[in-house]
């Protein structure tokens, strides 16, 4: 079967990094399903979805990381084009991806002890977001 959830998320702009992991598993179980595969999709150009620990250490290097990667300040040319200043978003958005996928097992998603879904906001500015949740099992 397929079953299909969702829940929102309220963000305070970048970077924003938020556990997830629970809301995934509730719809999981509510679900039912036991064997099969979920995916985790936000349907945007300006957030991602990812894993890590979630441990405030990791999570500012994960914030450094990203600001390296693409940074603000320097020069965009969707900043040019659309003027919202959020060229860095985008980038930052296509390069950690927008979706993840887990095996589910046992009515469990199958994730490391220390390894946690999380949706990191990169938006310039504060945001509601809706996650959409797949799961496609018996
Ligand atoms: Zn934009």
């Amino acid at each position: 079967m397929v079953y299909e959830g969702e829940f929102d998320l309220k963000t305070k702009g970048e970077p924003d990094v938020l556990d997830i992991t629970d809301n995934v598993k509730a719809i999981l179980k509510k679900s039912g399903i036991t064997s099969g595969i979920c995916c985790v999709f936000l349907a945007g150009s300006t957030g991602a979805i990812t894993t890590i620990e979630y441990e405030s250490g990791v999570i500012n290097d994960l914030k450094r990381a990203i600001e390296r990667m693409a940074p603000k300040g320097i020069e965009y040319e969707h900043d040019r084009a659309w003027g919202d200043g959020n060229g860095f978003s985008h980038v930052r958005s296509a390069l950690l991806g927008t979706s993840f996928s887990a095996p589910v097992r046992n009515g469990e998603l199958v994730l490391g002890t220390w390894q946690q879904i999380v949706f990191v906001e990169c938006d310039n500015r504060p945001r509601r977001r809706t996650i959409h949740v797949q799961i496609v099992g018996e």
